[in-house]
């Protein structure tokens, strides 16, 4: 079967690593791909978020199946666009990505299914959620409904700036992603993502990671898509995956069934471990970047059968077998990401990074220019280290980084510290 996947990250290279060995495989594309897909599958300059373009491409190569990694495809409706063609994706139809779309839909949602998540309100104007803001307890969570880069939540400690924060979004300061609010309790504790594959009606435990949002050690500095992360996440047993299963997963599907609008691709679950058990924070409707790239080397089955069987409605009832092994991804970034990244430069070592015994490296962006690799984006590569344990998993990561020669390039060295050893 021929594959077309659509993106241009990390976790784009890590499902076109995963994809590759399939002896199911035909022909592998990927649109627009980076330097390090292009070793592994044909890249095509094609515009990933034009519906009638994919279409087009995918029934003039005759592709079994598109896998999309990012949002903003699904946002942009090419999900419905393939299965009115006729072809089969990986990736919810535009309305089911309202669970992600939509911070709004997706509350309401898990308050129609009675899912466990933070009380909220929700507000269509400025006057409606200032009024609220004088009665809830502090801190308060303040969320611009619609997609805002990572940027659209805010943690007000108390009145003042949770009004100025309301003020901020029905100002357009998130464009239309601000034009609703949902004000939430504040949640304490430990937060993980827990990965399902769904097809419409049943749903298939994937796989957990942690990540590292912020850009500094320690957790400080600004929000950035992503530093690091490692799976599976060290909180979960089987007892908790139970219950993300029950409590979360499974009302989600049905909710959704219900709805007319049923889940097909991977549900993304942004978990906080309260005091009182596990409690939905966000949706996202397909793989994370950097998780996938620390999940995808654990998997110890086949890709391709899975995703056409999720594609398919026809999800197999076994579980997903992954390698009883940690996984560490550290991300490599260019210096002044995420404000202003400084593009153009040359990393070398990447060979030597790569032959780093139990590392995987992963591109994202890149730039290939007369036989030298160039930094071309914020987060450039990244860097996976599998190992026994954490220790040796994170050992193992940072031999790979440093085996890279690029002075203009930063990454945490605290990845995977965080959890228990
Ligand atoms: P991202 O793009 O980073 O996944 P997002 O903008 O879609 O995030 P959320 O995941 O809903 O937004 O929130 C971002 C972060 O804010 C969460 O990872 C969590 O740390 C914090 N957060 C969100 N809601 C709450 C809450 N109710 N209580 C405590 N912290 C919260």
């Amino acid at each position: 079967m021929d594959v077309l996947i659509l993106g241009a990250g990390g976790r784009e290279h890590a499902l076109a690593a995963a994809l590759a060995p399939s002896p199911r495989l035909g022909r592998l594309f990927v649109a627009p791909g980076n330097p390090g897909t292009a070793a592994l599958a044909a890249n095509v300059a094609l515009d990933s978020c034009d519906p009638g373009a994919v279409v087009a491409f995918a029934r003039r190569e005759g592709i079994g199946l598109v896998v999309v990694g990012p949002e903003a495809p699904l946002v942009a409706g090419v999900a419905d666009a393939l299965e009115g063609a006729g072809i089969a994706v990986f990736g919810p139809s535009r309305a089911a990505a309202a669970l992600e779309g939509s911070k709004g839909f997706t509350k309401d949602l898990a308050r129609d299914v009675a899912i466990p998540t933070a009380g909220y309100g929700r507000f269509h104007s400025a006057e409606a959620a200032r009024a609220h803001l004088a009665d809830v307890p502090y801190p308060t969570v303040i969320k611009a409904d619609g997609l805002a880069a990572g940027k659209g939540v805010v943690i007000a400690a108390d009145r003042a700036e949770a009004e100025r924060s309301v003020d901020f979004m029905f100002g357009g300061g998130f464009g239309a992603a601000g034009s609703s609010v949902v004000i939430e309790e504040f949640m304490e504790g430990e937060e993980l993502s827990f990965f399902a594959l769904c097809d419409g009606i049943r749903a298939l435990p994937f796989a957990s990671a942690q990540d590292h949002k912020r850009v500094g050690e320690g957790d400080t500095g600004p929000n950035t898509g992503g530093m690091g992360a490692i799976s599976p996440a060290p909180v979960l047993d089987a007892a908790l995956e139970a219950r993300i299963m029950a409590e979360i997963v499974e009302p989600t599907l049905r909710g959704m069934r219900d709805r007319g609008t049923p889940f097909r691709g991977v549900l993304f679950v942004g978990l906080m471990l309260t005091a009182d058990g596990p409690k939905l924070i966000e949706f996202n409707v397909r793989f994370g970047d950097p998780e996938t790239q620390a999940m995808l080397p654990r998997l110890d089955a086949d890709l391709l059968p899975l995703l056409e069987a999720v594609a398919r409605g026809a999800l197999p009832a076994g579980p997903v077998r992954l390698r009883p092994e940690v996984a560490v991804s550290v991300v490599m970034a260019a210096r002044g990401y995420p404000d202003a990244p400084l593009k153009g430069t040359e990393v070398r070592g990447l060979d030597a990074a790569a032959a780093v015994p139990g590392v995987t490296l992963f591109h994202a962006g890149t730039r290939a220019e007369d036989g030298r690799m160039l930094a071309d984006g914020g987060r450039v590569l990244t860097l996976v280290g599998r190992g026994r344990d954490v220790a040796e998993a994170r050992a193992r990561a940072y031999a790979g980084v440093d085996a890279l020669d690029w002075p203009d390039g930063f990454c945490r060295r605290d990845i995977g510290l965080r959890s228990r050893p």
